[in-house]
């Protein structure tokens, strides 16, 4: 999608701290990290959760790269933490699906509000 922001760093137009990458991902550094370790794993295709239609077969792909990217970190040991947000209530701010790798302190219990 041309005016979707993680598209565009999938395309090189913005530029990112990539950390991995396949054919169907991409792993760069959240721009404003919330633990010392915090990744966003994309699919390089422009897929909305919101969607109704999703091949959800790429969740695979997300989560294996999440789980080989966490290691690569030394975040694996410790324990880390996966974050899908979807919507306003959530504080969702990119449509295009990622998943945020947060670790490498102590997280604490889940996270609400
Ligand atoms: P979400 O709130 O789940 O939609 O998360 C979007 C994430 O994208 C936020 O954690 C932002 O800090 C992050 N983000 C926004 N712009 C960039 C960028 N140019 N490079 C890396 N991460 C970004």
């Amino acid at each position: 999608m041309s005016d979707c922001l993680f598209c565009k760093i999938v395309n090189g137009e913005i530029p990112s701290n990539n950390v991995a990458e396949d054919e169907k991902t991409l792993v760069f550094e959240d721009i404003n990290p919330k633990a010392p370790v915090h990744l966003l794993v994309i699919p390089k295709e422009h897929i909305d959760y919101k969607d109704s239609e999703i091949d959800y077969s790429i969740f695979g792909d997300l989560m294996a790269m999440a789980k080989k990217v966490a290691k690569e970190k030394g975040i694996d040991d410790g324990g880390f933490r996966l974050i899908l947000n979807s919507g306003p209530d959530a504080g969702q701010e990119v449509d295009h699906l990622h998943l945020h790798v947060l670790g490498g302190t102590s997280l604490g219990k889940m996270i609400c509000i």
